[in-house]
């Protein structure tokens, strides 16, 4: 019988491919199933395989991190549900970026759950717009989602609280204008662990660095970006695709009584640095080839 939960996500990806959602079609993994599981304490995974999504709970209800693409929405509530949780307790949804993979499915969470959403500045109208305004994509039809309203606009160094539980929005532009990195403590085993949900640090193929008159501080932002990651204490290092921490090699890691493979403070220094330096190689690279 347990079978079943992950067939139904697999039938509707096969109808939505049929129907042409191009990007699942080229990312076959942001629509294929992953188990849900606690990453510590109050922290659990309810996203894809490629997307990644979290759930808060909190004993006044859950917060959801990244709605991922509309596709996604029932293998979402089908994990939340997995775990013993209710989708409806969802009351605050949160995104880690305003771009498609993370946040086409927020207008439908909202129909369904009634949960209130919180965008950082810069990404808020993006959002509202359904990707419209995006500086990179907002031409590109594919990309392009049902508008959500939000709820409250964040503002760097916000917090957002519910149920004893706080989460930090740290404002980490450069991959879209509002890119938001969350950070929370969660307890486990009489331990306290620093959580970094990192945004994205990623240069992505197109992305003008120089003479960028949609973005044109883009690459001062990145450089606040980088500032801002580095100064982050880091134990659980988490982000918005599981490719970023390595969610497929730690999640078999996971057993009871042995180390949590997720807290991972050398790895998240890592990860940043490598990030910097293909920054940097791309910056250069912009550089020349505008002199
Ligand atoms: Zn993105």
């Amino acid at each position: 019988m347990r079978q079943s939960i992950p067939i139904i996500p697999c039938v509707l990806i096969l109808i939505l491919v049929a129907a042409g959602t191009v990007s699942a079609q080229s990312n076959p993994e942001w629509t294929e199933p992953f188990p849900p599981f606690c990453i510590a304490g109050n922290l659990y995974y309810v996203g894809s395989k490629g997307l990644a999504s979290y759930l808060v709970t909190t004993p006044q209800g859950n917060i959801l991190i990244n709605s991922d693409l509309e596709a996604n929405v029932p293998m979402i509530e089908a994990s939340i549900e997995r775990l013993g949780f209710k989708f409806k307790d969802t009351k605050i949804l949160l995104i880690s970026h305003a771009h498609w993979d993370h946040d086409a499915g927020s207008a439908r969470i909202k129909e369904m759950t009634g949960a209130t959403y919180l965008v950082m500045d810069g990404d808020a109208a993006v959002v509202e717009s359904g990707g419209k305004t995006d500086f990179a994509y907002g031409n590109t039809p594919a990309f392009l989602y049902r508008p959500a309203k939000v709820d409250r606009v964040l503002h760097d160094g916000d917090d957002v609280r519910l149920g004893g539980t706080v989460l930090v929005a740290h404002r980490t532009p450069g991959h879209t204008k509002g890119c938001t990195t969350w950070t929370m403590r969660v307890s486990e085993h009489s331990k306290t662990y620093d959580v970094v949900i990192l945004g994205s640090p990623n240069v992505n193929p197109g992305y003008k660095l120089v003479d960028n008159p949609a973005y044109p501080q883009i690459a001062e932002d990145y450089e606040l970006m980088w500032r801002v990651l580095k100064s982050l204490p880091c134990d659980l290092f988490l982000g918005a695709h599981g490719s970023y921490f390595g969610l497929e090699e730690k999640y078999p890691l996971l057993k009871k009584g042995s180390a949590n493979p997720f807290v991972d403070p050398d790895g998240y220094k890592k990860y940043i640095v490598q990030k910097e330096q293909d920054f940097r190689a791309e910056l250069a690279r912009q550089k020349l080839a505008a002199k």
